[in-house]
This record gives structure tokens, C-alpha cells and sequence, in this order.
């Protein structure tokens, strides 16, 4: 089999597939998820970095365009949230009353996924609704501003936006009395899927690509024109766009030039930070 090949295939399930094993397997034996779970997150975002020097998807989204050190605050800023959020559920849970609902007997294989699950849905929703709701765009729009797509893309969201979309299906487990471990867990697997599913590697999911938010689809969200970008919301699953019929698929790909948004950004973290609150902005 041709390396090209066996890289466009491979990558995902071993990749993925090694982080979630590794971080089910170290769930199940109790031990703690700090700062492993870190620790294997960015070694699978290393992983994807690098797999997009090898076999890119646009040879064009591989060189800087005036974003790389701004997307790696992004990453580093939205990384220490996930994990101060992390670390705050796990001095909550026990702390705050919760349901009891939660099969807390089921295997941590189990849980994890019942977990992301849940919090994939209420992603899925605030998604939609930062799509149609003003306020709640122009906190997304940096996120679609980018004008190439790779693997720190899935972290370019302003902070008050990475809240939005996240904090409704974090309350919901936790209030469902999911452990913090597992939640943990989820979280950092979502880590190493949000960097493949904006990552510019020619890397397919095969029959999966219509159930599983990859790349494949998810450059169909990332369209400059924002009417042909609401589609494809999911962060983990599509089956949400499935059912709610916004999954959208196409053979012709979507290529360099045809992601971002038609207004100018600004560039600088702290410019991007503000410039939700500017009233001079025109997207919509
Ligand atoms: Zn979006």
C-alpha cells in the first residue's frame, strides 16, 4: 500500500484512535488526569502539526498568513481554560447536589463516550444558535475569519465564545452526576478531534466522513459565503446535523481560497478580543 495512501486512512483512527485508548485505559486504572491528559493532547495536536508537512491538503494553508502567533495564544489561552474548567469540575462535583442518574457502574469506555455525547448535543445547539443569534456570531466570527484552515484553527474562538458553546453541555453532566475524571477524559479526546477536524492534512474517514465532524465536511462550515456555511455544525458527531438536516456533503472539495469571511480582521490577539465589541464591524 502507497504511503499516501496509508496516511490518508491511518491517520485519524491511529492518531485519534491512540489518544482515546490511552486516555480510556489511564480513566479506568483511576489515575489522575492531570497533567497526563495535557500532556497526551498536545502530543496528539504535535502529531497532526507535523502530519500537515507531510501530506497537506492546500500547500498554500502551510505557510503564515500573519495569524500564526495569534492562533497560538488562541491555543494556549482556550487549552488553560479547558483545563481550568477541567480542574473546577473536579472541585464542584461532590460539592454541588447532583441527579443520581448517572450509570455510574457502567465501564469508564462507557461513560465517556454517554459524556461527549451529551456534551456533542448542547455543542451542537450553541453552535447553531452562535450562527443566528448577533451577539452570539460576532463572539464565533473570529473563529470563521480564518483564511486557512489547520491544526490550531480549532482553538481560534474568543474565550466568552468557547464558553458559550461549551458551558451549557458541561452543566448538564455535571448536574447529571457525570465525574469530573470522566468529563476530563471526553474533553481532551475533543482536544485531539477539534485539531483534525480543521487540519490541512489530505486525510479521509471513509465511510465514517458522514457520521464523524472530520475535515472533509467540516471546510464545507468554513465557506467565506455565510449562507452556504451553515451546515455541518457538529464538533464531534454528525449525527445531530443528520437529524436536524444540516449535514451537507459534496464530491467537489472545498479548496484554498474558498474559506474565511469577505471583512477585513484584525490580527493581533488582543485587536481579535475586542473586536466583537466594536460597533464599526459588518459581518452578518
Ligand atoms: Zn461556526
Amino acid at each position: 500500500m502507497r504511503l499516501h495512501t496509508l496516511l490518508r486512512y491511518g491517520a485519524y483512527p491511529v492518531i485519534f484512535g491512540g489518544v482515546a485508548a490511552f486516555v480510556l485505559t489511564w480513566s479506568t486504572l483511576g489515575r489522575s488526569p492531570w497533567p497526563a491528559f495535557m500532556l497526551i493532547a498536545l502530543a496528539g495536536l504535535f502529531a497532526v502539526a507535523v502530519l500537515e508537512r507531510v501530506q497537506p491538503f492546500e500547500a498554500d494553508w502551510n505557510h503564515d498568513h500573519n495569524d500564526t502567533a495569534t492562533d497560538a495564544i488562541h491555543v494556549l489561552v482556550n487549552m488553560m481554560l479547558m483545563s481550568g474548567t477541567a480542574y473546577l469540575l473536579h472541585l464542584l462535583v461532590g460539592r454541588v447536589p447532583t441527579m443520581t442518574v448517572w450509570p455510574q457502574s457502567w465501564p469508564i469506555a462507557m461513560q465517556v463516550p454517554l459524556a461527549g455525547a451529551i456534551l456533542d448535543v448542547g455543542l451542537y445547539a450553541m453552535h447553531r444558535l452562535s450562527h443566528h443569534v448577533h451577539w452570539m456570531w460576532h463572539l464565533h466570527a473570529i473563529h470563521h475569519s480564518a483564511e486557512r484552515l489547520y491544526w490550531m484553527n480549532g482553538d481560534r474562538r474568543h474565550p466568552l465564545s468557547a464558553l458559550l458553546l461549551a458551558g451549557p453541555g458541561l452543566v448538564v453532566a455535571v448536574l447529571l452526576g457525570a465525574p469530573a475524571a470522566v468529563i476530563s477524559a471526553w474533553l481532551t479526546v475533543l482536544t485531539v478531534h477539534l485539531g483534525f477536524q480543521h487540519a490541512n492534512i489530505d486525510y479521509s474517514l471513509g465511510p465514517l466522513r458522514r457520521w464523524i465532524g472530520g475535515a472533509e465536511l467540516h471546510r464545507w462550515h468554513q465557506r467565506r459565503d455565510y449562507v452556504d456555511a451553515q451546515v455541518n455544525f457538529g464538533e464531534f458527531w454528525l449525527i445531530w446535523d443528520g437529524i436536524c438536516g444540516t449535514r451537507f456533503d459534496h464530491p467537489t472539495p472545498v479548496r484554498a481560497n474558498d474559506v474565511g469571511l469577505d471583512e477585513i480582521f484584525p490580527t493581533t490577539y488582543s485587536a481579535q478580543l475586542h473586536w466583537p465589541f466594536q460597533s464599526r464591524r459588518q459581518v452578518s
